[in-house]
Order: C-alpha cells, then structure tokens, then sequence
C-alpha cells in the first residue's frame, strides 16, 4: 500500500474510534439511565485504550517519516499537507507523555471530579484541596514531559490553541480587564427585569429553540436537540451534529443556550466533507469554536435588528408575561451588566472578567507560585478587586466550575478569546454584506452563514489557529473591536 494510503486509513479508523466514544458521552448525557454508569466509564475507558494504542503505534511514525520528502513537495494549502502536519503534530505530543502517566491522569482526574461534586455541594473547599493538589502534581509532571518551555502554561496552553503563547493572551487580557471593569462600574445594575421570571412555559420554549435553530440555517435532517443538564454540541459524523439544551420556567436562558449551540454546530457542520476521519475534521480551536457559539448567541441574537424580527414570536408565546413590555426594554434586559457571582450566569459584559480572574490564578497554580491552600483568599480577593463582590462562600466561588477538577488548566482564556474574535470576524462579514443586520429585522441569516461557512468552517483545523484567524480576519487577535462593540451596545441601551 501507498504510504499515504496506509497513513490515511490508519487515521480515519483512529477517528472513527473517537466518533464512537463520542456517542457513548452524548448517549450518557441524554439517554442513559443511572444505572449504566459503571458500564459506559469502562466501555469509554477501552476505546480510549485503543484509540491510544493506535495514535501512538510505530508505524505512524515510520509514515510519517517515509511520508516527509513527500510532504515538503505539496501545495502547504492542500487538504493532504494539512493532514500531514496535524498528524505529526498528534503523534509527537501524544508520544511525549508515559502511557502510565497518561492513565494515572485519567484515573485520578474521574476521581477528582467526584470529590468536587461533593465539595461543591457543601461548599466545602478543604475536602477537594488535597484532590486539587494531586491533580495539579500530575498536570506539572505532565508537563515535564514538554520540556523545555518559555511558561509551563503554555504547554497547558498549546492543547486547545495551538502556537499561542502564554504572554500573547497576558497582553490581550491586559488591555480588556481595566476596560471591561470600567463598563461594568459606569453600567451594571441590580434593577430585577421582573417580566423575565417568566414562568415561561417550557413547550413553549422548545418550538422556540427549534424556529431559531432552523432560522439559522440547520437542517433537522442533520441535527438534533435534546434535553440535558449541562448542555453542549458534540458531532458525530457528517451530517450529524447533536445539539442539546436546558428549560427553566423562571427564565429564557434557553433562547441563548440554543443559539449557542447552534453556533458550535453550524461550524462543524460546515467543515469541508473531503476532511471526514481525518485529525482536521473539527473546528480550527478552542476559541475559534467559541467565536461561533458567540457569535450567534451575542452579536446576533442579542442585538435589536434580530429581536425586532424575533420578539414578537416571543411575546406572542408568552402574551401574560410580555404582552405589556416593549421591545426596547426587553432588549435591555436580555443585553444588562451586572455583578454576579457565577460566571455561566453572568451576563455578555462581565463575563470577560469572570474570565480573566482564571486566566490568573491558573497560571499561578500551574507555575506552583500559589500553593493550592491559599487559592480560596486568592480568588476572593482578586474577584473583589475586578467585579466589585465580597464572596460569601465558596460554591459561590472557587467551588463553582468542573474545569480544574478534571485537570482542565489552559481552557478558560478561550472563551474570552472567542468572544474578543466572534467580533473581529462578525466586522469582517459586514464588510462583505452591509445589509446584514437589515436581514436579520426579516429573520434572514443565510448570507451570514453562507460567508462564515466559506470563510470559516469549510477550513476545519486544517490550518493553525492563528493562520485561520489571518485567513478570515486579515491579521492578528485585536481586542478593540470586541471592546468599541460592547462600549457601543451600552452606551446605545443607556441612552435609549
Ligand atoms: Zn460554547
């Protein structure tokens, strides 16, 4: 067999491995009852023993090897350099780190988890220090095995925006904390949008969700909604893109959660097919990905040319609750800074410092400057410093996301990263079509998601993040424009 041959059909089943372990996660999501959880983490752990095996098998190397001179002399654009350079790029970091280490991670991390489950409940930070310390020796050794290095958080880093560099997200981070701080004091509010409490009911809600989702350009011939806790998108193939959600009958969240959703899905939907089971089949990165969910959940759907198209059909569903509230006041609502504790409750402005507040304390606690004990006073006193909150406890606090249970260090800065880039690109598209947001008032969006699908998503991860971000945006990460969008959406909301 052709040594690309051979190359590709060993990816494509190592992807297909990964696809399967997927549907096993959505189905204990969703499906699932209680009593198979002992099953699925075994049937879960094994696949991902082969898939391991298989990523990291001799031959792969040798491929790659004997695959080199061949390489040099591709278009560096083409689908098959492209695959070669990410499947290079897999095996030689997967290769770095001791299949021991590698399971004794995944072991204690599921472990961890559960003692953060507990910990979180009772608000009981002293019962998930010592797991937290564990975890974090681990992560630092796993470390080691990347050495050397500028930062130890770029190494954490690399795993979800390959190439960027610690001091490249400090910099950025610099410029938006004072700023974003700045807006959140001139502009926060504890006003209670009472007319938001709903109840909304939660039927309701759903045919919503769904016309959105439609609105947007999904095909329920290739994507699904269901009901979960925590919700997420996860694809499972080309044309099968699962997405899920959650109803409250005291909110709307769930209008947002959709949106969001569909943003992920929208982007891996629209990956070119030719990249199927291959290591460039899924979005460019982290906060690439998140620029989409922002991006349709923010810069569209809370922006007053979509809800003057949309908030009738909402308050037609709801004519108690929203019959007597105008468009401008729900618009508000839905756009209001505030100060609050929780950052997957906290709205479009704050969020950014929510944040930030991680971005920092991780780094510390990565380099072993913060020991584990001290991190609750860490992270009350900088929260006061940059939202304006004293902490009451610690759910409300340290406790409140998965993320470092799991071992998961190097992943927030994304989320900030893709809202500062859902504008950057969001600018870019109107520069192409002007008349964007006079679609929008119509409930048209197919020219927005025609653009970002060509520019964007048909891509996967075939280039680097940052050579994506060149593609689409014409340069580098630039915070002002997120920074010039939120000023401006405040200031119009103020003024209104
Ligand atoms: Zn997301």
């Amino acid at each position: 067999m052709e040594p690309l041959t051979e190359l590709k059909q060993r990816l494509a089943e190592i992807a297909d491995v990964q696809r399967a372990q997927s549907v096993l996660a959505w189905d204990m999501e969703v499906w699932m009852p209680p009593g198979g959880q002992k099953s699925r983490a075994t049937q879960l752990a094994t696949l991902e023993k082969i898939a391991h095996v298989r990523q990291t098998d001799d031959r792969i190397g040798e491929l790659l090897d004997e695959l080199e001179p061949q390489r040099a002399s591709l278009d560096p654009d083409s689908d098959d350099a492209c695959i070669l350079r990410a499947a290079r790029r897999d095996f030689e970091k997967l290769r770095r780190v001791p299949a021991e280490l590698a399971g004794e991670l995944a072991q204690v991390q599921a472990e961890s988890h559960q003692a953060w489950v507990g910990a979180r409940e009772t608000s009981d930070f002293a019962a998930f220090q010592p797991w937290l310390e564990r975890i974090l020796e681990l992560r630092r050794r796993w470390i080691e095995c990347f050495a050397p290095y500028d930062d130890p958080y770029d190494v954490v880093l690399d795993d979800f925006e390959e190439g960027m560099r610690t001091e490249d997200v400090r910099a950025i981070f610099a410029t938006l904390a004072p700023e974003i701080s700045a807006l959140v004091v001139a502009h926060a509010s504890d006003e209670q949008d009472e007319f938001m409490q709903g109840p909304f009911a939660l039927d309701q809600q759903e045919v919503l969700s769904r016309e959105l989702i439609e609105a947007f350009g999904a095909s329920w011939d290739a994507f699904r909604l269901d009901v979960v806790v925590h919700p997420f998108e996860v694809t499972l193939g080309v044309g099968d893109v699962r997405l899920t959600t959650r109803y409250a009958e005291d909110d709307l969240t769930s209008l947002f959660t959709a949106m969001h959703e569909c943003g992920h899905g929208l982007y891996e939907w629209g990956v070119s097919p030719r990249l199927d089971r291959t290591p460039v089949a899924g979005g460019g990165s982290a906060a690439l990905h998140e620029s989409q969910s922002r991006l349709w959940e923010n810069v569209v759907g809370r922006s007053l040319p979509f809800w003057r198209w949309f908030y009738p059909r909402v308050r037609n569903a709801f004519p108690d609750q929203l019959g007597n509230v105008p468009l401008t006041d729900f618009q508000r609502a839905v756009n209001r800074a505030r100060r609050t504790f929780i950052r997957v409750d906290a709205d479009e402005t704050s969020y950014g410092l929510h944040v930030i507040l991680r971005f920092e304390l991780e780094q510390e606690l990565v380099a072993g400057r913060l020991a584990v004990k001290d991190l609750p006073d860490a992270w009350n006193a900088r929260f006061e410093e940059l939202v304006g909150l004293e902490v009451p406890n610690d759910r409300l606090g340290v406790l409140q996301d998965s993320h470092w249970s799991t071992g998961l260090f190097g992943y927030f800065p994304t989320y900030l990263i893709g809202s500062v880039l859902s504008v950057q690109i969001w600018e870019k598209a109107r520069e192409a079509h002007p008349d964007l947001e006079e679609q929008f008032e119509r409930g048209e969006f197919a020219e927005l998601h025609e653009w970002l699908r060509s520019n964007l998503y048909v891509h996967g991860s075939k280039f680097t993040p940052a050579e994506t971000i060149e593609r689409v945006v014409g340069g580098p990460i630039d915070s002002q424009p997120y920074l010039r969008y939120l000023r401006d959406k405040l200031g119009t909301l103020a003024a209104a």
